[in-house]
């Protein structure tokens, strides 16, 4: 009986974690992963990362058995690069991201880190190396020290120091009487969108990974904040691999490489100004963004 009621709890805490919105989605994935199907090959070894590469070989996945969502897809993140993916919504930018991090593993095709398949390496090896910038970063209850070290053993304080100074989020911490160990979330000081934004981003830092996974902000974020995150992102992601998951172009346009989707295939491949010359689904995702500004703008 017990064992029926364990995964209940679980769903309850998960449930009251959600609404107080005090989760964090690498918590999240953790959670899943005592009652995903994955599991680590037996002895498998760690993985080994020497130069980060990323390649998705024709690689083909669905959630569920008879909907197929990604159709032999292929590409490269090379070491240290960026990369992008953009396209329209559903076109199966995030189930990427969740490959990548192996919440599931492809049906056809492999994923391979530095050469190595990253299904028979260890999951915990394989997530260390990954940081993810999420969308949209919820904290815990606690101090903000707290919240940038959380995932971490103990780290120095100097190095938690150091790492609200690369995201850029310091001197607002500096400035509050308690400093680090100001409390945040619902009973202490609430931050905003671009604040919670710059925690995720020391939190990623702190923890040093050789691959970045970005998760763009559908909700927008005044577009000063956003301007400001963007070049703290930029920095952060010199000599790390990224990949960069947007919705909106003018954020990635200097990516080494863009990745259009549509529909769980890469249909256009290239950098910017190449895509604007094929004039296919990027030209026009581009040209219409464009306009949208514009009106955005003129509406102001
Ligand atoms: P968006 O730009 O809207 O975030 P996306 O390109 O990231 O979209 P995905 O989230 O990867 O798209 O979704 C691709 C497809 O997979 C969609 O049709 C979606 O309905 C489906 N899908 C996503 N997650 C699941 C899931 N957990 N179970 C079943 N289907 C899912």
């Amino acid at each position: 009986l017990m064992q029926l009621f364990r995964p209940l709890d679980m769903l309850g805490w998960v449930y009251r974690s959600i609404r107080q919105g005090l989760i964090d989605m690498a918590d999240m994935f953790r959670l899943l992963d005592t009652t995903m199907e994955v599991e680590d090959a037996p002895g498998a070894p760690a993985l080994i990362v020497r130069r980060p590469t990323v390649t998705f070989e024709d690689v083909s996945f669905g959630y569920e058995k008879d909907r197929r969502i990604l159709h032999g897809l292929s590409f490269e993140a090379p070491a240290g690069a960026s990369v992008a993916l953009v396209g329209p919504s559903g076109a199966g930018k995030s189930t990427i991201g969740r490959l990548l991090f192996r919440f599931y593993d492809p049906w056809e095709g492999r994923i391979c880190v530095d050469g190595q398949d990253i299904a028979k390496v260890t999951q915990q090896s394989l997530r260390a190396m990954i940081g993810i910038v999420p969308q949209d970063s919820v904290l815990f209850n606690e101090t903000i020290g707290y919240n940038i070290a959380y995932g971490r053993d103990e780290p120095a304080p100097d190095d938690v120091r150091l790492a609200a100074r690369d995201a850029a989020i310091l001197p607002f911490i500096e400035a509050m009487p308690q400093k680090f160990g100001t409390q945040v979330g619902e009973r202490g000081l609430k931050l905003s969108g671009g604040e919670k934004q710059r925690v995720a981003i020391a939190r990623t830092l702190l923890k040093d990974p050789p691959i970045l996974l970005l998760d763009e902000a559908t909700s927008a974020l005044d577009s000063r904040t956003e301007q400001d995150i963007l070049a703290t992102l930029k920095r952060v992601s010199a000599n790390r691999t990224t990949i960069a998951i947007a919705h909106r172009l003018s954020t990635i346009a200097d990516a080494d490489i863009i990745n259009v989707m549509d529909a769980g295939r890469i249909v256009e491949q290239g950098k910017h100004t190449q895509l604007l010359r094929l004039n296919g689904l990027y030209a026009e995702m581009w040209n219409r963004q464009q306009n949208e500004e514009d009106e955005t703008v003129a509406a102001e």
